[in-house]
């Protein structure tokens, strides 16, 4: 099979980490990335020596770039009728804006958490779902969050079945240099159930799930408790093994060191990961006990890169590239090098 053609439109705190994930996968091509303005991340771009080429969305905006000394190859509509599929991950509300000229070129496309679910066809997580994304031609990815701990969920459902789940999010309320955002120091507490709890019911709909959510201001990850009700009484060790044996979930220790948030964040500077990105979840070894029966533990979320592997493995979806869920999230691992080192 020939090499599958994307490219990602918006290329800012995702559509960056996209696109390095997807140049690192030996089965498709980047052929470039598309943006509207010369944004500090398009001007990186340009530092590091265009490394993907770049289309501007809007024809009146090139001069805008070239302003900035910053190449640009051609507009959008040169670059859709080049690829198989889009990454769209600009601002929510864009995308779906956007939807009309992919559908112009017939092209396929997969849009990110903060678009509205009607965007697309299929709701899609690569492990929980992955089947209901093949050769559909729009997917939306979950939010971060919701990526993050239904990788959890899943894992144990597949094992032990899992009844109900009950989820915490402390979550992170602003990126690094979202100043738009304010300076905020403060705990704001949303109306229960999180819309990230009624995600989760709509990619597993077997499973009745609710949620606080608490947004703190900090910017490096989010922390998540869950409580979950397995339908089969599950061990401590039981729950390790299968978390352990996950390669999108790190299972960390907090004697080692891992005792917050931004523990993980170090941690991944320190392993040389670009920007400090790591793609897996964490969860903390010390924090797994019960509740009767119900299975407690915390996970850390981080926000910036964790939804990276499930759209590649969107990728794969619609465009029928493995049929087998775990072939394909299999190989989206092994390109992405989650391999299970830590
Ligand atoms: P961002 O603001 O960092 O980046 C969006 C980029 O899109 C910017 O570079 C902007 O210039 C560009 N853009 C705006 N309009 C455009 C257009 N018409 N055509 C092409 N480019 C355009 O946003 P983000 O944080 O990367 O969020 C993108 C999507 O990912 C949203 O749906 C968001 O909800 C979702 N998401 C964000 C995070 C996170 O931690 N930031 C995590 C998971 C999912």
């Amino acid at each position: 099979m020939s090499k599958v053609k994307a490219t990602v439109v918006g290329y800012g705190v995702i559509g960056q980490r996209l696109a390095d994930g997807v140049a690192l996968q030996k089965d498709m091509e980047l052929v470039g990335v598309v943006d509207a303005a010369p944004t500090l991340a398009v001007r990186a771009l340009h530092e590091k020596g265009m490394p993907y080429k770049l289309y501007c969305a809007f024809p009146d905006k090139i001069a805008d770039m070239e302003r900035a000394g910053i190449p640009v190859s051609g507009t959008m509509d040169d670059i859709l009728k080049q690829v198989d599929v889009i990454l769209d991950a600009t601002p929510g509300g864009i995308g779906a804006k956007n939807k009309e000229i992919y559908k112009k070129y017939g092209k396929k496309a997969i849009f990110q958490g903060g678009e509205k679910n009607e965007v697309a066809d299929v709701f899609f997580h690569g492990y929980a779902n992955y089947e209901k994304g093949l050769g559909k031609t729009f997917l939306k990815l979950t939010s971060c969050n919701t990526t993050g701990f239904i990788r959890a969920v899943d894992c144990l459902d597949r094992a032990v079945g899992v009844e109900k789940v009950a989820v915490t999010i402390v979550r992170r309320v602003a990126d690094p240099g979202d100043t738009h955002r304010g300076l905020v120091d403060v705990l704001m507490v949303d109306p229960i159930p999180s819309h990230q709890a009624k995600d989760l019911m709509l990619i597993m709909p077997h499973v009745k799930a609710t949620g606080i959510l608490v947004h703190t201001p900090v910017s490096h990850g989010h922390i998540i408790t869950m409580v979950v009700t397995p339908k089969k009484e599950i061990t401590k060790e039981k729950a390790l093994e299968l978390f352990n044996e996950h390669p999108r979930i790190r299972v960390v220790r907090i004697a080692d060191g891992f005792n917050s948030n931004t523990s993980l964040f170090q941690y991944a500077r320190f392993l040389g990961n670009p920007r400090g990105d790591m793609y897996e979840i964490a969860v903390f070894e010390e924090t797994i006990g019960f509740s009767g029966k119900d299975i407690v533990f915390a996970i850390n979320i981080p926000q910036e890169s964790v939804t990276i592997p499930e759209t590649i493995d969107g990728i794969r979806a619609c465009m029928e590239m493995q049929k087998d869920r775990l072939e394909a999230v299999s190989l989206t691992n092994k390109y992405l090098g989650l391999t299970k080192k830590n």
